[in-house]
């Protein structure tokens, strides 16, 4: 590619918004332009980066025997009511009507639609394990979009999605697309961490994330020095691990609480008019085990929100509990009533036992089905929940190490909640209807470019990993009008480029300016024909190195080569 014909509109200073690095030198290179508030155009060297990152994860993705495929963009609003996430999403997902006032909306994932197309379809256990997977722009309405790609309202994520007959099928695939994952990082030269994760809004009881360290990292990790330890600090101020036993434990879903301080906000959430709902009160207890209590009719129940119970589960559930916390004869045997509940809020001793969320903020939760012994451990985050920089960690004993991190990735096994609230069943192997068992596996493709060049910066600009580079050999000829210069930089432009894709920087340009793109094109290898081009001799310069080096235009093949 001859760099006269490439456009790539460099700046000197990055806008003075620019904060991230990577966010920096993307627009100073001409790698991407803001189009609106978190939302870009990929111009050819973006491009390029792009499309060499997405290679690497449909042949990571095919050797696992994963296909790709492609979805809508646009999705109607009934499969997300179906799954109770239409409410649940809150405002982070674009809406809109179309002209017949039909509700739609800008896919900000696709758990829904894999659902209602794939697992719908598989009828028999003889048809799974299996999964599939696109590379997808996603559209999230972030309340604050920034730092270039790291924080996007239309980015490109990779989601795979897979579909099991059983607990063991979804183990398996879950570690297929973890090892192809782990796969695609490394190729694409970011340095991740694993770590147990908050499923979020995804549900599902077990969840991985991929962290890499950065400065500009949102999230904080502790690691160790051998890495063999690394865990989410947002993670595990929250939460404690759950048990890895299938057998025993039964689907868990960790269910966002959201602000309900209100009935109407309340009756948002669930998708029901606010007629419906009387009173509603909402306790999660210090040591995790949840009581939910909700004073209504009984068609809340019929929202499927399982968390939700209803006067008789109460009743049935937590007797002997709540006629002691009540202390009234009435408590936990009588129906729910408003004034119970009021009595219940106002009670000194449920204050001091359980944290009342009614008003409760987004970083609240709950666990439906959660039993404290059964489904949780509590060894490995208790003891970090309250350690410091240095202190040793649970498992190796080594420094505990404090860094700022990127969620570049995040795995999920969904386990049966959007099969089961869909209705998406098969027969297994003894003739019995059962829900489809789901795993759900993204990667933030432009943000992991982000995290990228945050991750290999050299001082004056991109030194891009190989297999990512927008170009692996960048030529630069000092002097255009050389003869002698210009006959080695096109003999060598067409030897190369059979081989490699190299920009041959042939614009009529000062060197400096030439040098001040070369660092930002951040080419692994760039050769510079000078001087002693009548010699055969040539500048060459790896990215990643300080200083250029002399060599014999013969010794450059073998170098290259
Ligand atoms: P975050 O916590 O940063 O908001 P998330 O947990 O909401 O991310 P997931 O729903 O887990 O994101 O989506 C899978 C992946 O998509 C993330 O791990 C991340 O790499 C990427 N991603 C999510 N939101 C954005 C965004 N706004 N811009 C760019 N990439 C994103
Ligand atoms: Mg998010
Ligand atoms: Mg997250
Ligand atoms: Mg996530």
């Amino acid at each position: 590619m001859r760099q006269s014909k490439f456009f790539m509109p460099t700046l000197k200073e990055a806008p003075a918004d620019a904060v991230a690095e990577s966010h920096k030198l993307m627009l100073r290179g001409g790698y991407i332009r803001q189009v609106t508030a978190g939302v870009y155009a990929y111009l050819p060297l973006g491009y390029r980066v792009l499309r060499k990152a997405e290679n690497i994860m449909e042949q990571e993705m095919e050797k696992i025997n994963v296909p790709e495929m492609i979805m809508p963009h646009l999705l109607p609003a009934t499969m997300w009511q179906e799954s109770g996430r239409y409410v649940k999403y809150g405002q982070e997902m674009f809406r809109l009507n179309d002209r017949h006032g039909r509700e739609s909306l800008l896919g900000p994932t696709h758990e829904e639609t894999f659902t209602e197309i794939i697992a719908k379809n598989l009828k028999s256990y003889k048809q799974m394990p299996i999964a599939l997977y696109q590379i997808q722009t996603k559209f999230r309405d972030e309340n604050r979009p920034r730092f270039g790609l790291l924080r996007g309202r239309e980015f490109i994520m990779l989601d795979a999605y897979s579909f099991a007959a059983t607990r063991e099928q979804l183990d398996e695939q879950f570690d297929d697309e973890k090892k192809a994952f782990e796969a695609i990082f490394e190729r694409c030269g970011v340095k991740v961490h694993p770590v147990i994760a908050d499923s979020g809004t995804m549900g599902g009881k077990n969840s991985t994330e991929f962290q890499a360290p950065a400065a500009i990292g949102e999230d904080t990790i502790a690691t160790n020095e051998s890495g063999t330890y690394a865990a989410n600090l947002e993670m595990a101020k929250s939460i404690d691990t759950f048990k890895q036993d299938p057998e025993e434990t039964k689907e868990l879903k960790k269910v966002a609480t959201p602000d309900c301080d209100t009935i109407d906000k309340l009756a948002d959430f669930l998708g029901v008019p606010s007629t419906r709902i009387v009173k509603s009160v909402l306790f999660i207890a210090d040591d995790q085990k949840v009581l939910v209590l909700i004073r209504g009719d009984k068609q809340i129940n019929e929202v499927k929100l399982g968390h939700i119970l209803d006067a008789d589960e109460v009743r049935e559930a937590n007797a002997a509990e709540l006629k002691e916390i009540t202390g009234s004869e009435k408590g936990g045997v009588g129906p729910v009533n408003a004034d119970w509940a009021d009595k219940i809020i106002a009670d000194e001793t449920v204050k001091g036992l359980y944290n009342v969320v009614v008003g409760a903020n987004e970083t609240d939760f709950q666990f439906e089905n959660a039993n404290l012994d059964r489904d949780f451990k509590v060894d490995e985050f208790a003891d970090i929940r309250t350690a410091n920089e240095g202190e040793p960690d649970p498992v190796d004993h080594e420094p505990l190490k404090f860094t700022t991190s990127i969620e570049v990735g995040h795995i999920f096994k969904l386990g049966t909640y959007y099969t089961d609230t869909m209705g998406a069943d098969f027969l297994d192997n003894n003739g019995k209807t059962q829900p489809v068992i789901m795993g759900s596996y993204g990667i933030g493709v432009t943000r992991m470019l982000s995290a990228a060049v945050e991750q290999h910066l050299n001082g004056q600009g991109i030194a891009w990993p190989k297999e990512i580079a927008p170009f692996s050999i960048h030529l630069i000829q000092m002097k255009m009008n050389d003869d002698e210069q210009t006959a080695l930089a096109e003999r060598l432009e067409k030897e190369l480029s059979s081989k490699y894709d190299v920009l041959y920087d042939d614009r009529k340009e000062r060197p400096g300016v030439k040098f001040n793109d070369a660092d930002l094109v951040g080419a692994p290898i760039r050769i510079t024909i000078g001087r002693k081009a009548g010699e055969g001799i040539v500048e060459v310069k790896l990215s990643n190195e300080e200083k250029a080096s002399e060599i014999s235009v013969d010794e450059l093949t073998d170098l290259v080569n």
